[in-house]
């Protein structure tokens, strides 16, 4: 697929078309009864990464929007579908066989894409619109500033569960990417079964794409999977269980057997180097992610029930010890704090007192250096620094360095936190501390969904460390976090509490 070709379906593409618009062989057109003539309600697909979803989920999208996604009726022969009777100047026409289902587009359709996080709407939203702008939709379906017109004031509307004022809408029609992630803890299942029951009422079907799941979660992927429901289209090419994923060669194996329906994916220079190395640092990961298996993880490492538990609306007062959590472009860097009190919270700094947490897409794709920086200088001349742990990465090792110069190696203190031991047992001490409530936090949106985010990866030896369940679902606002209570942690060890002066803010002006 090239931008400008035309799309063709193929492979697992097409088998899943076909079945999703099935139509029941006794099929008749009533208005009233728009749903009646589908075999299937609906239709949850599982796939590899990298095997083609986001195009094909776009591409539905659209034959939703403004293609003959409505049973019309059997043609006797003669019948001929005209895309310019339906305001389209492609060109397109075909003529039915006797016999066949006949195809109308929908009055005017609403489409939602319900995305786990805000920064994933994008993976079925941009392929979405090189579509439109590279072809002839461009004519007559534009893309507008979050949202896509279609024809007769319908539309196609990226989501997130954050975004209530959107769910309301009455849609014809949604998809739900990485329904696999949609669990009851983070409370986008409960979203996408609204979005399902309001598409149901405006007799419209839904379509999930996701990888495998962790199936100690219980997402909407795997309830859709588990349903006893014969209306629900479910396609996933499982590979052959007597083939172990961490050994290299059966792992190719594995991958000819799951890709070999994605017939435009060459595995041994896709796939194979990349699942190589994630199965160095998270085989759990690797194995889902590639290997299109249902693999257990050792589940999310905070519940949403401790996290609230532990959320408090006192002031921060007094020395505090920074967490530092530093990444170049892909992931996000954070700065936490945390009180001689064990409050824990996300400082702000600068005229606008901006969250010390980068996203590197609100800052054209980088980590802004200097803001980093000069954050950490106005932290250092706000506030009594007692302790400052920073994760021990080669990108930011020259700037901790400096830090550790201009405020005292006893301070700036450079953490391991890719060494299992000192982060499982700095890992384990913070959760311990909040069950206990020995520590507690002001609510930070961005914390809670990172610690929300955190899986457990496990290690030898009964430990774990932490990873993030996908590529959009960040947790490095949690891993300051948890460097700040170790550097709380640790510093109270060594007597913080008694020779330390009264609780103050020293305030810059
Ligand atoms: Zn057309």
């Amino acid at each position: 697929m090239f931008e400008g070709e035309p799309l063709l379906f193929n492979g697992w593409q097409l088998f899943c078309t076909v079945n999703h618009y099935r139509i029941v062989a006794d099929a008749i057109v009533n208005a009233r009864t728009l749903l009646a003539p589908f075999f299937y309600r609906r239709s949850v697909i599982v796939g590899p990464q990298k095997c083609g979803k986001s195009p094909w989920g776009a591409g539905m999208l659209l034959f939703e929007a403004v293609g003959p996604s409505l049973f019309a009726g059997w043609a006797t022969g003669s019948e001929i579908y005209r895309c310019s009777d339906h305001g389209c100047g492609c060109g397109w026409e075909y003529e039915y066989l006797p016999g066949e289902a006949m195809g109308a587009p929908r009055r005017k359709s609403l489409l939602g894409i319900l995305a786990f996080a805000e920064d994933q709407t994008q993976n079925v939203y941009e392929p979405l619109q090189t579509m439109i702008h590279s072809g002839p939709l461009a004519e007559f379906v534009k893309v507008r500033e979050g949202f896509i017109r279609t024809p007769n004031r319908g539309m196609i509307l990226p989501m997130t569960a954050a975004a209530k004022s959107k769910l309301g809408k009455p849609l014809t029609g949604a998809l739900g990417d990485e329904s696999g992630l949609y669990t009851s803890a983070n409370r986008v299942l409960d979203t996408w079964q609204t979005i399902r029951r309001g598409v149901a009422g405006m007799q419209g079907r839904t379509i999930e794409l996701t990888n495998p799941w962790d199936p100690m979660e219980n997402s909407a992927a795997q309830q859709a999977f588990e349903s006893r429901r014969p209306d629900i289209f479910r396609y996933y090419r499982k590979p052959p269980t007597d083939l172990d994923y961490r050994k290299k060669r059966e792992r190719q194996q594995i991958h000819v057997h799951v890709y070999a329906d994605s017939p435009w994916v060459d595995t041994k220079s896709a796939i194979d180097p990349e699942a190589d190395e994630l199965v160095e640092t998270d085989p759990t990961q690797a194995e889902r992610f590639f290997g299109n298996r249902l693999v257990q993880g050792l589940g999310s490492f905070m519940t949403d029930e401790l996290w609230t538990s532990c959320t408090t609306i006192d002031e921060p007062t007094g020395p505090i010890c920074l967490g530092f959590d530093g990444s170049k472009s892909g992931d996000w860097t954070a700065i936490r704090a945390e009180t001689r009190d064990g409050l824990r919270f996300t400082p702000t700094y600068g005229p606008d007192a901006r969250p010390t947490i980068w996203n590197p897409a609100e800052w054209n794709g980088r980590i802004p250096k200097g803001e980093v920086v000069a954050a950490v200088a106005e932290l250092f001349d706000r506030y009594e620094v007692e302790r400052f742990y920073a994760d021990q990465d080669p990108i930011w090792g020259t700037q901790i360095e400096e830090w550790a110069l201009k405020h005292g190696e006893e301070t700036v203190i450079p953490f391991p936190t890719r060494v299992i031991q000192r982060m499982y047992f700095a890992l384990d001490r913070y959760l311990n501390d909040l069950v206990e409530r020995t520590t507690t936090h002001v609510e930070c949106a961005i914390t809670r969904t990172h610690a929300l985010n955190a899986r457990k990866v496990a290690k030898p030896g009964d430990k774990y460390i932490l990873g993030k369940p996908s590529e959009h679902q960040k947790i490095d606002a949690l891993m300051a976090d948890v460097l700040a209570h170790e550097a709380a942690s640790d510093a109270r060890a060594s007597g913080w509490h008694v020779d330390t002066g009264p609780a103050y803010i020293r305030l810059r002006r």
